[in-house]
């Protein structure tokens, strides 16, 4: 799970890194309140979940209460590379006489944390590890030893630091490996950590993704997220013991099995369709587990028509179809539902939507069923379903 920004640097303070004063506001009243509060000048920060905000206008210095609710307005009313922001974050400006890179990743060849250091900060790490490969300093991390000083003093040379900075970017590197392990995040970045113009570091931005399978250990994180759509339906569909991938496309998925989650998103993108999720009700569900299955994916309001495609084998089609038909009866939904059942108590399943009026579209195959989908959503609401 991906951190916003300002949630990001409130762990990060806690564990002890200097961020810039701030606070996130979702109107421009709010953003000005905060301004004044800070300081002027301050810079107001789109809080997306996309980098690289800073080079498409995402983050705005302001010097007046005129300046910061018209950055406002324009970041919440405009996309940012895409995305559309619901709040900012309003920072006291910082002063920068340097940007400089850390961070901490998993580094999946070699089964260890990697640290990560670079004197060019403020651009993608990706793309200076292309360009100048000699300006990253990498170093794995043995867990069971964590990082050693010569390691630290290693990336502070290779920086440029010497003296009172190097010291201090040594230690914040201890601290921000000491917040890796702490959160069981997959990655800790602040790009770009910044020397001010005092000779003090600070992190400008940050970025963390906590590992999903260790969230039940982080209710701080959790509580951090708050209640956005997307984090909530995914939280509640692992509480309900779901798998749910959320995609960006117009059809939503409902599964059993992740290889056949993978065929039908195969079938779909071949037949120029595209899926907003995919959720896997796994193997044996029953109706009950089907239900709340449908009512988190419904809860998606990009979806323009649902695909259901079930391979009975101990998931039996007809537990699948009443299911079905009892969730529709708790969703207020005009989504087309359109159903592909195969294997166990196939006919039956059938039989039972067939029979319940309820204006679920029945398929045979899989790709007569992606077909109908995809035509359904194209059409938006040509085929009507009454909940
Ligand atoms: P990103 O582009 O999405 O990674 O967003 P960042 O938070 O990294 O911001 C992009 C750039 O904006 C940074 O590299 C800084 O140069 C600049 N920036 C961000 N915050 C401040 C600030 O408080 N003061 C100043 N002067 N510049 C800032
Ligand atoms: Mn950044």
């Amino acid at each position: 799970m991906r951190l916003h920004e300002h949630q990001a640097k409130h762990l990060l303070l806690a564990h002890g890194i200097a961020v810039p004063r701030g606070e996130v506001a979702s109107t421009p009243e709010a953003a000005q309140r905060n301004a004044r509060s800070l300081g002027y000048p301050v810079a107001v920060k789109a809080q997306v979940l996309v980098g690289g905000r800073g080079k498409a206008g995402g983050v705005r210095i302001a010097r007046t209460d005129t300046e910061v609710a018209k950055a406002t307005t324009d970041l919440l009313s405009g996309r940012v590379r895409g995305a559309l922001a619901s709040s900012v974050l309003v920072e006291e400006a910082v002063s920068i006489a340097r940007e400089l890179y850390i961070g901490v990743t998993l580094d999946g060849a070699q089964q260890m944390p990697v640290l990560i250091s670079s004197p060019i900060g403020g651009i993608d790490i990706e793309s200076i590890a292309t360009t100048e490969p000699n300006a990253v300093y990498r170093a794995a991390v043995r867990p069971c030893i964590g990082v050693p000083v010569y390691v630290t003093r290693a990336a502070a040379a290779h920086a440029g630091l010497t003296d009172e900075p190097a010291r201090a970017y040594q230690e914040t590197l201890r601290t921000l490996y000491a917040a890796f392990i702490a959160l069981d995040a997959t990655l800790v970045e602040i790009n770009p950590l910044a020397i001010t113009a005092e000779g003090a570091l600070i992190a400008l931005d940050a970025k963390i993704i906590v590992d999903d399978n260790s969230l039940y250990r982080h209710p701080d994180v959790i509580a951090e997220w708050g209640g956005e759509p997307e984090g909530v339906a995914r939280h509640e569909a692992r509480d309900a013991g779901l798998s749910f991938v959320e995609l960006d496309g117009d059809v939503g998925c409902l599964v059993n099995g992740a290889g056949l989650a993978m065929a039908t998103m195969d079938i779909l993108q071949m037949l120029g369709g595209r899926a907003a999720n995919f959720l896997d009700i796994g193997g044996g569900a029953d109706s009950d587990r089907v239900a709340t299955a449908l009512q988190i994916i419904l809860r998606d309001t990009q979806i323009k028509a649902l695909l259901l495609n079930v391979f009975g084998g101990i998931t039996r089609c007809d537990e699948v179809a009443n299911g079905l038909l009892h969730a529709l009866q708790g969703v207020s939904t005009d989504v087309p539902v359109i159903v592909r059942l195969a294997g166990t108590n196939e006919e039956e399943g059938r039989r039972i939507l067939e029979s319940s009026g309820s204006g679920i579209v029945l398929a045979k195959t899989l790709t007569e069923a992606a077909r109908l989908a995809i035509d359904a959503a194209r059409q938006d609401r040509a085929l009507r379903v009454v909940g």
